[in-house]
């Protein structure tokens, strides 16, 4: 803390803790709006202007401060309060210094052009024209004039990056970003990896059967015989997307919800689900005031990605609706995995064959049987590559390796999640960071099997039927992100998080399709 200190004792500033609240959420309402309004009509942002103007918050005295009221506070509450503010405001400090380099990095995406035989196009398209090509050769082209860009023109910045939000944070006396997200989080991370390590072992004879069966289907070889650049193919499952219309997905969603005793009407959410030019396609949460303003974007397509998104985005939305604590820290603060965890509840509901069969979505038992495959493989691909990209950032962020060992520790650990080598780690290993976020989703996926037990146990194999459910659901996302994933998980029984449920419900998936 050696730097923060000097500055204090120059200045001698003092500060008022209910101003920097105030400030902060004031400006997290100003950024979400921004963000909403670029997303919702196409308007462009001013994310420099606002930033400028909360400028104030920027003061690394400010972090120190709140250190030093939070290690004076007696009060349990007001001292985990005050630690969610100094990580809080820590951040802000340390990121201030980098919203230049972020500007330069948005830049080159946004302007970015790539020449694939002779044409140009924006590198910000070239992503979904390889996603909708039906061409493997064509992919192949896309796939490397993609990687050499980011190899050319996006790695360098995002090299930099990662290396100059390590110095701020051992200024601020952290070892690493990885330090600083564990104690951010209250999560063990040598512990955490331990868990993640169990689940990847638990569900590799499975994983491994689902993507060669793909593999088969698809192309009609193994799996080790798919290139990369053909790899995204075996997840899409396009043919259940006629079970799944969009006229019928905001009716069945209300009504599903309506069946929890959540009448999402009565809520401070405003859902928009109007189709317009300008309006970005991937659904989204904005909790503009959490408990007052809630916005959720979507645009409906149909097919189950969509349902799933919108289900998932009704979670946070809930979350942030339904939500009575008031204190800033608590509305916005502390650890993402449990607003996750909230929305993966409904989201989930999708790999249920009950609810799949009893609501009629589809009801044919044999393509209930390939579309729960198909499902299952999807969620353990995700969950696998996310389990590999934690063990990945935690040598990415350590400050110590070459880029030339992290590319090659990337091929490895994303080798150990898809069992399959990766062929071009050198295009992945820096756009694939997301400074810890997916922490949050492997939280969630632990946590939420771990409430469905729960439901389950109390309420029944149609716990989503029942008002009891519902009424537990929202009792949890009440307290906003005052307790943490391990602290929920401790709230309805467990003594933390513990992914053997999860795993348990891989095992009985496996069974129901076979
Ligand atoms: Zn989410």
């Amino acid at each position: 803390m050696a730097y923060v200190a000097t500055v204090l004792a120059g200045c001698g500033s003092t500060y008022d803790l209910d101003q920097i609240r105030t400030r902060s959420d004031d400006m997290a309402a100003e950024i979400l709006t921004a963000y909403y309004n670029t997303d919702a009509y196409g308007e462009e942002s001013d994310l420099a202007g606002i930033w400028a103007s909360y400028a104030d918050l920027a003061d690394p005295g400010i972090p120190e401060y709140v250190a030093r009221q939070r290690d004076g506070e007696t009060d349990p509450r007001e001292r985990k309060r005050l630690d969610y503010l100094f990580y809080d405001t820590a951040g802000t400090v340390i990121y201030d210094r980098l919203i230049s380099l972020q500007d330069e990095i948005s830049n080159a995406e946004a302007t970015g052009v790539v020449v694939v035989d002779g044409d140009s196009i924006a590198y910000r398209d070239i992503g979904i024209m390889f996603y909708n090509e039906t061409d493997s050769e064509l992919r192949l082209t896309y796939y490397e004039a993609m990687g050499d860009f980011e190899v050319e023109n996006l790695n360098p910045l995002r090299a930099r990056m990662v290396a100059e939000g390590h110095s701020g944070l051992t200024e601020f006396g952290f070892a690493s970003l990885d330090e600083f997200e564990a104690l951010r989080r209250g999560l063990d991370h040598d512990a955490f990896e331990e868990t993640v390590l169990d689940l990847l072992g638990a569900t590799r004879d499975v994983y491994w059967e689902l993507t060669n069966d793909a593999a088969h289907d698809v192309f009609g070889v193994e799996v080790t015989e798919v290139p990369d650049y053909d790899r995204g193919q075996l997840f899409r499952g396009s043919e259940f997307d006629v079970y799944f219309d969009a006229e019928s997905m905001m009716p069945f969603m209300e009504e599903i919800f309506l069946g929890m005793g959540i009448d999402i009407g009565s809520l401070p959410i405003h859902v928009d689900d109007e189709d317009r030019p300008g309006k970005e396609p991937r659904p989204a949460t904005y909790g503009i005031r959490p408990g007052e303003d809630v916005r959720i974007l979507i645009k409906p397509a149909g097919g189950v990605d969509d349902y799933e998104s919108l289900f998932h985005e009704m979670g946070h939305g809930i979350h942030d609706g339904v939500v009575t604590v008031t204190e800033y820290e608590f509305q916005r603060l502390g650890d993402y995995g449990v607003t996750e965890t909230y929305a993966y509840i409904p989201e989930q509901l999708f790999m249920d064959p009950l609810f799949l069969s009893e609501t009629g979505l589809i009801t044919d038992e044999s393509v209930l049987r390939r579309f729960l495959k198909n499902q299952l493989l999807g969620s353990l691909g995700s969950a696998r590559y996310y389990a590999g990209l934690f063990r990945y950032e935690r040598l990415l962020h350590s400050g110590v390796r070459t880029q030339e060992e992290l590319a090659q520790a990337y091929g490895r650990l994303m080798e150990e999640s898809r069992l399959v080598p990766l062929a071009h780690p050198e295009y992945g290993y820096l756009s694939s960071n997301e400074d810890y976020y997916g922490v949050n989703y492997l939280e969630a996926w632990i946590l939420a099997a771990q409430l469905r037990h729960v439901f389950r146990e109390r309420f029944g194999d149609r716990w989503w039927r029942t008002k009891e459910a519902g009424a537990l659901y929202v009792e949890l996302m009440e307290y906003g992100a005052e307790l943490s994933a391990v602290e929920v998980a401790q709230h309805v029984g467990f003594e933390g998080l513990d992914s053997s449920y999860f795993i348990d419900e891989v095992r009985l998936a496996y069974e129901a399709y076979r």
